[in-house]
């Protein structure tokens, strides 16, 4: 199984989502099952007793689940149908924890964020990732885990620590990292800027998470020079930056992202060699 971890820097609502899911398209393109999870790192156990006017719409699942929006965007762009289980919400790995705790599971030891809660947090995203979630019904080869919120934010730590852990756990070779980040257009010179990105890298790196790449949302697509000074000062290859600028409809963000080379990237990365990178669409 590989992972392909989605998370968001400088401010949220920043497309997450879309490239979660357009990630995840392009890896179905090469043969490849893929799935998804979706981490909102609220206490709400799910999205039914959230104000829509605050939080969107609820989307449904199959299985009468309430949950964010973006497993909707999973399921029209993967073709697959989700769980309840996909939607992973602290409210859900609390009451799993607290659960245990009351049997006795813990045989008396002190119940902790960690290790108890980022184990659970583990163990949660490992089982739900061998899912089926397609007709063929076989376990997938891909999990793609969006973290909800921004990098930095009190409540997504105990994620951010079970995450830093999991690539470990399952191999760094099985786990990539996509930080999406902002570069703002400023002013009457219109001119791209490259400190918010850098610094969420940073934050990203003190956390024990490097980018794999880095998706670049702009109003516009990123000059050259924009893109070799991100790599630059992230440390990256000019092959790690991706300019996901503004489109008509996100349906066209798989197209930008396949254009720069983010499955010739993510195969070298998981060593699916093997695997003829040709899309079955071209
Ligand atoms: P997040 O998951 O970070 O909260 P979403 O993926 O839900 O963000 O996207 C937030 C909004 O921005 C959505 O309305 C989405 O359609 C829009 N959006 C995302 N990417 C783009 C893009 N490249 N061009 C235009 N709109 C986009």
């Amino acid at each position: 199984m590989k992972y392909v971890l989605i998370l968001g820097g400088v401010i949220s609502g920043i497309g997450k989502g879309v490239i979660a899911s357009s990630t995840g398209l392009l890896l179905k393109t090469l043969g490849l099952k893929v799935t998804a999870i979706k981490i909102d790192p609220y206490i709400n156990v799910d999205a039914g007793t959230m104000n829509p006017i605050e939080h969107g719409e609820v989307f449904v699942l199959n299985d009468g689940a309430e949950v964010d929006l973006d497993l909707g965007n999973y399921e029209r762009f993967l073709d697959v149908t989700l769980t309840r289980d996909n939607n992973i919400t602290s409210g859900k790995i609390f009451q799993h924890v607290i659960e245990k705790e009351r049997r006795g599971d813990y045989l008396g030891k002190n119940v902790q964020t960690v290790p108890q809660i980022t184990d659970a947090i583990q163990s949660w995203i490992e089982r739900v990732a061998r899912i089926p979630v397609d007709k063929s019904g076989e376990i997938p080869d891909i999990c793609i885990i969006e973290l909800g919120g921004t990098i930095g934010d009190f409540e997504s730590a105990p994620y951010i620590e079970a995450l830093r852990q999991f690539q470990y756990r399952v191999g760094q070779e099985n786990f990539a990292v996509i930080q999406v980040s902002l570069v703002p257009v400023l002013g009457v010179v219109g001119e791209q800027k490259t400190k918010p990105t850098q610094a969420t890298i940073r934050q990203l790196r003190a956390l024990g998470l490097k980018p794999d790449l880095i998706a670049c949302r702009c109003s516009e697509e990123l000059e050259a020079r924009v893109r070799s000074k991100i790599a630059l000062y992230c440390r990256v290859e000019l092959e790690q930056v991706l300019s996901v600028q503004d489109v008509a409809s996100t349906y066209h963000v798989p197209l930008l992202l396949k254009d720069q080379g983010i499955l010739n990237y993510l195969t070298k990365r998981f060593r699916l060699d093997c695997i003829n990178i040709t899309p079955e669409w071209q």
